[in-house]
């Protein structure tokens, strides 16, 4: 007898959650183990506490399998345990290879000896999304989110706190081999700290972000910021948004998205992003910053913005965030 393991999370207890998520991990056991229903004997489900609408087994008997064993039962609620989770146990025979067990979802952090390090770069221009989808991203796999925007945005507060000419190469050179730029993390969450200071929300004006753009064309600036993103990358799996990941700072990583929209919708989220922060800039101001900001990150001499040739793109305009995640969960899942 061989015993495939698995499990995967649900959004919410409902019967068609619960059902598509065990069609989901039952179709992914199979396939990574080259099984069909006629090599399994019997499945074993649990489940936590808090699905109640739907039996595992009765949805696996719904998506085909009808003539192995099925069985489920509830597990005890545990304090701090992964929510809306299903584990299962399918039994073989025979196995033709080592069991290939399969953690979909956010089950992935149940088990993350099993998967290897990997990064994901998600590229795009101001407001495609990318920052928004990778924090989401990397929270549901369990791995560090780096914000690179955020580091060049640090430069250019240096550069503005110094009372530098940004237009300036040179100037700026100066002022950023003499800064300290570092990343540091607490439950997960990204804090951008320049000389000493949490400089998280100060960097999110649009003044910042247009001065970003103009230090960040800087050999000197993208060479510092460069090493300190791939010395990250390096040493665990991350999520990185930017601009240039895919292309220049990682271009082997494992897995690359380039998020795209219209300027409209881009515009348009910025203008709602900058109204909760308070900040209350016109819709022409907007996409005009937006497309200057495009040119200059796409028209740069060194590492532009641009898709990496094995990038997935993904149109942005019409899709909520919740069906990008998804739809990027996916492309990971089918290969980790
Ligand atoms: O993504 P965010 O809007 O925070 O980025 C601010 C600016 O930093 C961008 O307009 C771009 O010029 C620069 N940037 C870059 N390379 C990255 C990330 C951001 O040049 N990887």
């Amino acid at each position: 007898m061989k015993a495939i393991r698995g499990a995967t999370t649900v959004k919410c207890d409902s019967p068609a959650e619960i059902k598509t998520a065990v069609f989901e991990l039952l179709r992914e056991i199979c396939a990574k183990n080259g099984i069909s229903e006629g090599d399994i004997e019997f499945i074993l489900f649990s489940n936590t506490d808090d699905l109640r609408s739907y039996y595992p087994a009765k949805a696996a008997r719904e998506a085909g399998f009808s003539v192995c064993s099925l069985f489920s039962a509830a597990e005890p609620h545990i304090d701090g345990s992964l929510k809306h989770c299903i584990r299962v146990m399918v039994v073989c025979d025979e196995l033709k290879t080592a069991p290939k067990h399969v953690y979909l979802n956010e089950a992935i952090n149940l088990r993350r000896d099993l998967t290897k390090k990997f990064n994901v770069a998600i590229d795009g221009p101001a407001g495609s999304g990318k920052s928004t989808v990778s924090k989401i991203i990397a929270k549901k796999l369990g791995v560090l989110c780096l914000d690179t925007g955020a580091m060049y945005r640090a430069c250019a507060l240096a550069c503005i706190k110094n009372g530098i000419n940004i237009s300036d190469e040179k100037q700026v050179e100066g002022a950023i081999a003499a800064a300290d730029i570092a990343v540091k993390y607490s439950d997960g969450r990204q804090t951008t700290v320049l000389n000493g200071d949490d400089v998280s929300e100060v960097i999110r004006t649009p003044d910042i972000s247009m001065a970003a753009s103009t230090v960040s064309k800087y050999a000197f600036v993208r060479g510092k910021m460069v090493d300190l993103q791939r010395k990250i990358a390096k040493e665990q799996s991350c999520v990185l948004d930017g601009r240039d990941i895919g292309t220049n700072v990682l271009p082997d990583a494992e897995f690359k998205f380039y998020l795209t929209a219209s300027p409209a919708v881009r515009a348009e989220r910025r203008m709602k992003e900058n109204k909760l922060k308070g900040i209350n800039q016109p819709y022409d101001v907007i996409l005009k910053d937006i497309s200057l900001r495009d040119e200059q990150d796409k028209t740069r001499e060194i590492a532009p913005l641009k898709k990496a040739a094995d990038a997935i793109e993904i149109d942005t305009s019409d899709l909520n965030i919740e069906e990008v995640c998804d739809l990027i969960i996916k492309k990971i899942q089918e290969k980790i």
